[in-house]
């Protein structure tokens, strides 16, 4: 679903990934650890055409991120294909980043019908059914205010699931979180990762990742420091510098 091939991102002289090669397969849940500054963010977002690499290559569902392929040339995507190319991923902030203006069932039906032209009753009712599988049945009036954070942040997924995207990115949804609310937002990603779903989850919450991944990366300074199943690389990491990074969070 994901693949990317020593990708290189710099903003002016700050080189961020220095070669980041990476592997996400589809249905899989990939965790994305490593300390702040470390390049995760600006990942996430090359992945979702919200940055340009440098140099390397990235895929996304087997196309070239950025490009189209015409025989043997690459031509650059414009940006109405951009656009097309980015409802296919969804994408989860650590900050809610709901519409105020509107209620939680609003929030949810704006993209399907702005962005994709669908009638409202479909989109209402797609959304009515998102709600309920976030566990807010019973919000779909309400205005982000009158939400915690938790629960805005359920909008949010909810949000992200109408354009029923083929690949969901999460960059630490739960960080700005209450602690008694992450746990209903960590079990609606659970519930996505059982239904299958493709999640790439930039996340503090180890017991998520030990629990629910299926891979886990430890990233530091733009490199991929170490990979692989989240039980062997929690209890077992082979790296110094996974095992500082882990003893101070774990
Ligand atoms: P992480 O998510 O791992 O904390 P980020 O990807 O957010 O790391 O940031 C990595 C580095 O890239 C940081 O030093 C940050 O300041 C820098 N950075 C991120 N976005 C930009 C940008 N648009 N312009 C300049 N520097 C940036
Ligand atoms: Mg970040």
């Amino acid at each position: 679903m994901v693949k990317a091939e020593a990708v290189h991102k710099s903003f002016g002289p700050a080189h961020i990934l220095k070669g980041i090669d990476l592997e996400v397969a589809p249905r899989e849940v990939f965790c994305l650890i490593g300390p702040s500054g470390s390049g995760k963010s600006t990942f996430l977002r090359c992945i979702n055409h919200l940055e340009k690499i440098n140099s390397g290559r990235l895929w996304v569902d087997g196309e070239l991120v950025g490009y189209r392929q015409k025989g043997d040339k690459l031509h650059e995507l414009k940006d109405k294909e951009v656009a097309a190319k980015r409802r296919d991923i969804g994408m989860v902030f650590q900050r809610f980043n709901l519409f105020p203006h509107m209620t939680a069932l609003e929030n949810v039906i704006e993209a399907p019908v702005m962005v994709k032209g669908e009638s409202k009753a479909v989109a209402r009712e797609r959304a009515v059914g998102l709600l309920d599988r976030v566990g807010l049945g019973d919000k779909a009036g309400s205005y982000p205010s009158q939400l915690s954070g938790g629960q805005q942040q359920r909008v949010a997924i909810a949000r992200a699931l109408a354009m029923e995207p083929k690949l969901m990115l999460f960059d630490e949804p739960t960080s700005a979180l209450d602690p008694e609310l992450v746990g209903d937002v960590l079990d609606v990603m659970r519930g996505l990762a059982e239904d299958g779903m493709t999640m790439i989850v930039v996340t503090h919450e180890m017991g998520f990742a030990r629990e629910v991944g299926d891979a886990l990366v430890f990233m530091d300074d733009g490199v991929v420091v170490e990979t692989g199943h989240p039980r062997d690389v929690l209890t077992n990491p082979q790296h110094d510098r996974t095992k500082a990074f882990l003893s101070k969070v774990l």
